[in-house]
């Protein structure tokens, strides 16, 4: 067997998305975590017939532009108006609501959502029933191979798709490659920066437990921002079960730990937040003040107005801020500090006072603190615009 870390040049820029492999016909290619320093595709190349098609749908050439948000038609906020629906999705089930109604109305027979393995590897699950949308909701921060299995949705007439900007953008070039017309919609969740990578989550385990995964330990269940608030309270929590023990990470000590920023280089390459390019986009509002449950909410496309507006489960609101506004320090990071190590010494710092000031007095300082934050930046933005 002939291995080779080379797909084209992509090298450390990838950025996991899973679309080389997913397409490949002679299942010849992985994606490996090397290290802190990212991730590689590795080819066998005694398998390999030169058909290129891994190049074909490769978007790390893409990332790198900016997003034309004149694209957003309408921008809402909302939340699931279903408890169990809001109480397991990230920003308050919009996602989720989405696709429980597709399925309930039968516009779709198929889902793409991420999901992980015993091993804590993540990928793109398929999934077929509503009742199956809530064990797959809430948000992984680490590379998702969401396109890994993406021969699969030929079996199935009418897909959503669900993946960050990057993921949206291998799914329009593997829509071409494989001439797909099952695709119903696509939904993007923003993204300014995927988080930890695998290694980095395992190594908050043994910064915070005193351990590493034992032998035979396996992942049972993973849960993120499950719970009524969003960031900073007490419930709002990432729960790890494995057939040993069920490790549990307040958010504010997920985001402290320094690992947090050393996220895949290839994500470094990326000027992508809102995934414009989907039908509709999902993120959090950070423009507000309590720390509730508030998704904003973007549709991009006639079919992303009406999946919003028909939906029975949503409760919606017109939001007439901006994008941007909503987003602002991950605008500012990915669009206007090309060096991005300044902008992530902020970040470390200002969550390493947080710690020194003790959890306690976090959620009070760290609300003020960051409105403070956010006025400064969006002054110096502005200026730099
Ligand atoms: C890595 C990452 C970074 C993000 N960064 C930001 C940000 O900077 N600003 C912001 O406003 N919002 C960000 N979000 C989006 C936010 O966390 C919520 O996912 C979004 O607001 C939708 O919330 P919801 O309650 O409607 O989704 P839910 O109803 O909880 O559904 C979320 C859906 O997304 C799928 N999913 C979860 N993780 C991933 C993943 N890594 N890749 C692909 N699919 C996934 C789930 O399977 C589920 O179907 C990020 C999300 C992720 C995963």
């Amino acid at each position: 067997m002939t291995l080779t870390n080379n797909v084209g040049n992509v090298g450390f820029k990838c950025i996991g998305c899973g679309a080389c492999k997913g397409v490949c016909p002679k299942n010849c290619i992985d994606i490996v975590e090397i290290g802190r320093m990212g991730l590689k595709p590795i080819i066998d190349m005694s398998g390999c017939i030169n058909c290129n098609l891994c190049l074909d749908v490769c978007p790390v050439n893409d990332i790198n532009k900016r997003e034309n948000i004149s694209k957003s038609m309408k921008i809402y906020n909302g939340i699931s108006k279903n408890h169990e629906i809001y109480y397991n999705g990230a920003s308050g089930g919009i996602v989720s609501s989405i696709l429980i109604d597709m399925f309930e109305k039968n516009k779709i027979d198929a889902a793409i959502v991420a999901f992980y393995n015993e091993n804590f590897d993540f990928y793109g699950d398929i999934i077929t029933r509503k009742e199956d949308v809530l064990k797959h909701s809430g948000s992984f921060y680490l590379p998702v191979q969401q396109l890994a299995n993406i021969k699969k949705i030929k079996n199935y007439k009418s897909v959503a798709f669900v993946g960050l900007p990057c993921h949206i953008l291998a799914m329009n070039r593997v829509i071409k490659a494989m001439d797909l017309k099952n695709i119903y919609i696509k939904i993007a969740l923003f993204c300014c920066g995927c988080g930890r990578m695998k290694r980095g989550t395992l190594d908050l385990i043994k910064f915070k437990y005193g351990h590493s995964l034992r032998e035979n330990e396996k992942i049972l269940e993973y849960h993120s921002r499950r719970g009524e608030k969003r960031l900073f309270s007490q419930t709002s929590k990432i729960e790890i079960l494995t057939n040993f023990e069920k490790y549990e990470f307040l958010y504010p000590e997920f985001l402290d730990f320094v690992d947090y920023y050393y996220y895949s280089e290839g994500c470094y390459n990326c000027k992508r937040i809102y995934g414009i390019d989907a039908d509709v986009s999902v993120g959090d509002d950070w423009g507000k003040d309590t720390d509730t449950k508030l998704a904003i909410i973007s549709c991009n496309s006639e079919l992303g107005i009406d999946v919003i507006k028909d939906n029975p489960l949503l409760q919606i609101s017109d939001n007439p801020s901006s994008l941007i506004k909503s987003q602002l320090g991950g605008h500012f990071r990915k669009h206007k500090l090309k060096n991005h190590i300044i902008m992530d010494f902020i970040l470390i710092s200002f969550y390493r006072v947080m710690k020194l000031l003790g959890y306690l007095p976090f959620r009070f300082i760290s609300n003020r603190f960051r409105n403070i934050s956010l006025y400064i930046l969006r002054v110096l933005s502005t200026k730099i615009r």
